[in-house]
């Protein structure tokens, strides 16, 4: 996974709903935040914190 370089002007894009919007990429997953609340609850993300 590329995540060595700093992100310039790359697109941050939800992999999972495809949103651009409230896009995190914390822990390297890119995704937004209602899809980490919900892949949180799957795989228990919470762990983690
Ligand atoms: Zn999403």
């Amino acid at each position: 996974m590329p995540q060595s370089k700093k992100y310039g002007k790359g697109q941050r894009e939800c992999r999972r709903c495809h949103t651009h919007r409230g896009v995190i990429r914390r822990y390297g997953l890119y995704i937004c935040r209602r899809c980490f609340y919900e892949i949180g609850k799957e795989i228990g993300f919470r762990r983690y914190e």
